[in-house]
This record gives C-alpha cells, sequence and structure tokens, in this order.
C-alpha cells in the first residue's frame, strides 16, 4: 500500500531526505486516519523493505478484533492511490519478533532485500499530530516479550483467509502461519514443544495476551510496483 519512493527509482534521484521524509509521513498520517475510523490502533506499522514479499507493506493492529474485522471488510475493494488494496489478517502478532533490530540500529547489511521488517520510524513530531506515542525500538507495550525465535524470515505475510476470526485468534499463537494445526492443538494440552523454545513463563505471558485481545489485519500492497515510476496498474480489464 505504501509506494516507497526507493522502489521507484528514487535512490538515483537523490532527492533530499526531507521530502522522502515528508512524503512517508503525508501517507502515514493519511492512512493513519483513514484506519481510525474502525476502531483504536495500537500500532500501525509501514515497511521499507524492498524484497518482493514485504515492499509496500503495512500492519495495523487494532486495539479489538472488532476493529480488525471491520478495517479488513472496509478495505478489501478500495483503492489507494490507484491501486487495489489487499487487506487480510496477519499472522504476525509480535513485531518484536518480526522486526529487523540491525535496520532499527541503522546497521542492517542485508540492505532494503532483508526478509526481517524494516519499520519505518516516525518521527516525534508525526507523534504529537496523530496523538500517538512514539514506538519504541524496544519491547512492545503489552510485556509480549515471548522467546526470541530468529530463523525464518518468511514466516510473516503469509495468505491468510481471515475469515475464522477465532482460529486466526488461535493462529496468533502460533508465530508462524504453517505448522499450526497439530502444533496448536498439542500445544493446548500440554505445551511441551513451546516449554522447549521458552521460558516458563509462557503460561503468564499467553494469559497476559489473552486479555489484550488484538486483532490485526495487515494491508498489503498488489505486490511489486511496476519498474518505472508513478503508472498505476489499471484495474481488472472487466
Ligand atoms: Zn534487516
Amino acid at each position: 500500500m505504501y509506494q516507497n519512493p526507493m522502489a521507484q527509482g528514487a535512490a538515483a534521484l537523490n532527492i533530499d531526505p526531507k521530502l522522502l521524509k515528508d512524503h512517508f509521513e503525508e501517507f502515514y498520517e493519511d492512512v493513519f486516519e483513514e484506519f481510525s475510523q474502525y476502531g483504536k490502533i495500537d500500532a500501525m506499522h509501514v515497511m521499507d523493505n524492498l524484497s518482493d514479499q514485504l515492499v509496500g507493506n503495512m500492519y495495523c493492529m487494532y486495539e479489538d478484533e472488532e476493529g480488525a474485522a471491520k478495517a479488513l471488510t472496509a478495505l478489501n475493494g478500495r483503492f489507494y492511490a490507484g491501486r487495489p488494496i489487499m487487506a487480510e489478517f496477519s499472522p504476525v502478532t509480535d513485531f518484536h519478533e518480526a522486526r529487523c533490530r540491525q535496520f532499527d540500529e541503522a546497521i542492517c547489511n542485508r540492505g532494503p532485500q532483508c526478509n526481517f521488517m524494516h519499520i519505518k520510524p516516525l518521527s516525534r513530531e508525526l507523534c504529537r499530530r496523530l496523538r500517538i506515542e512514539p514506538p519504541s525500538t524496544g519491547r512492545p507495550k503489552g510485556g509480549d516479550d515471548r522467546g526470541k525465535g530468529g530463523g525464518g524470515g518468511g514466516g510473516y505475510g503469509g495468505q491468510e483467509g481471515g475469515r475464522d476470526r477465532d482460529r486466526d485468534r488461535d493462529r496468533h499463537d502460533e508465530r508462524r502461519s504453517s505448522r499450526r494445526d497439530e502444533e496448536r492443538r498439542s500445544e493446548r494440552r500440554d505445551g511441551e514443544r513451546r516449554e522447549e523454545r521458552r521460558s516458563e513463563r509462557r503460561d503468564e505471558r499467553r494469559s497476559e495476551r489473552r486479555d489484550e485481545r488484538r486483532g490485526e489485519p495487515a494491508a498489503a500492497p498488489p505486490g511489486p510496483p511496476p519498474a518505472d515510476s508513478g503508472a498505476a496498474p489499471p484495474p481488472p480489464a472487466q
């Protein structure tokens, strides 16, 4: 949804960074206000990655599932800046884990093709205008500091149907969208696998997370933007 100028040749143009920042902040503000209509937003992250599966993606976490569901329904079928919006529930609930910490420290040597989330930073002024807390790059609020997986850059942004919200929430307990079903059942029963990966504080955290009752759709772009700048792809012919 975010049309990153860097995906459209801006890097070669030597554009004033201030203009690029303004461009991004206008986008963010616009979308944030639009998305706020559906519910209270907990966090909204725009990806700076240029890799195929993340370019233009953004994630909006609502305080409750109603907000997420409303947004999903309202956004699909709409267009933004001439392109169709493709919204879906996201299996990512733990942004802290999926984000690239090296990018946060400006030392990611994988660059824009990195498979971890390169979350565009928000300026203080922008946060003030939108009356949101400046996001820290540390622990997300809610204390969701589950064990670090570290691996599998491609585990998020998968094609989730997003129809069944309850099932979806259970899925959220799984960080990865695949291998969920059997694992989910056995986890419920005895939590063994979790035990392997995480500390004994698991149960405590799980219930904390339950209490938070969050839902989150992600608005994804239709795909990589065209190589040349400007022209949006035409909507389907008929
Ligand atoms: Zn990175």
